[in-house]
């Protein structure tokens, strides 16, 4: 394992049970300390499995994760789980406190935080996620984008390693997502928060710094956005939508409008165009 790297996964196999065939076949990566990683595939590729994997739900069949230096088994997984935080799909789920103050509190209870650090890091988490305003909020009363952001603070008020996100924007609409996109971008950049996303939009894996696409159980493609967008028909071909500024770049370039770069998220685009 290279220093940097938070969480290794190597030569990961997994079966559901003895008479199926593989789910996941040797999959191996890293995620290293500061950067966002997207895994990124079409239904059916194994993406739920590995997250599961991950948060050690289920264990592989072969191979094995490991975080930092502990390998990740029954008996580390719980000591684990309070250095990676977690944001799952349904933000319905994920509350507990009546409101958005008790619910982040609840969390740092848990984990014996003292009342005056509790206070500090509520009010941090809150405003990193620009919800300061919230705080006396019922969190079901917000949309869907404020809860993700909600869910988001929670996590980091516990000080996580690594933060996973598993589908975290596949529920909301485009306003939300936006929001949730843009908060985990800012929370990189000025935190340098270690993200691992795990999404069918490739919109959302623009933003990232490196993308590992799976197909069938395997690692088909690794690289940053830019390398990953440039197989854009093989990535059509197992069933991912290419994001609406990658195909515009390249149209615009077979017009013969020559751009500084094939650009790969709408910020990039419009700042050349405008
Ligand atoms: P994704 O999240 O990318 O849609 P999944 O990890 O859910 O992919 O599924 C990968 C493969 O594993 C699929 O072929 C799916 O049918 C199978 N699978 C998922 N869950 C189970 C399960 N509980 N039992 C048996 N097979 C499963």
């Amino acid at each position: 394992m290279v220093d940097k790297d938070i969480l290794q996964v190597n030569y990961v196999s997994f079966k559901y049970n003895e008479e199926s065939n593989d789910v996941l076949k040797d999959v191996s990566f890293s995620v290293r300390n500061g950067e966002w990683l997207a895994i990124v595939g079409h239904n059916g590729s194994g993406k739920s499995t590995l997250a599961k994997i991950l948060t050690g739900i289920l264990f592989p069949s072969k191979g094995k994760v490991s975080f930092r230096e502990f390998d990740l088994n029954e008996d580390t997984i719980w000591d684990i789980r309070k250095k990676v935080g977690m944001v799952f799909q349904n933000p319905d789920n994920q509350f507990v406190g009546s409101t958005v103050n008790d619910d982040i509190a609840f969390g740092l209870e848990n984990n014996g935080i003292h009342r005056d650090e509790m206070l500090k890091r509520i009010e941090f988490a809150v405003k990193q996620v620009k919800m300061e305003d919230y705080l006396e909020s019922e969190p079901h009363q917000l949309s869907g984008g404020q809860k993700q952001r909600v869910a988001i603070a929670g996590v980091i008020a516990l000080h996580p390693q690594l933060i996973i996100l598993d589908e975290a924007t596949s529920m909301l609409d485009p306003k939300g997502r936006e929001e949730v996109i843009e908060t985990i971008w800012k929370l990189k950049k000025d935190l340098n928060l270690t993200v691992l996303s795990i999404t069918h939009d490739l919109e959302e894996a623009a933003r990232a710094d490196r993308m590992i696409v799976m197909k069938e159980g395997v690692i088909f493609a690794e690289g940053t956005p830019r390398e990953i967008f440039k197989l854009d028909e093989e990535l059509v071909s197992i069933g991912l939508d290419i994001p609406f500024p990658v195909k515009l770049s390249k149209e615009l370039a077979k017009k013969g409008i020559s751009l500084s770069k094939n650009h790969v998220t709408e910020e990039e685009l419009i700042e050349e165009l405008w």
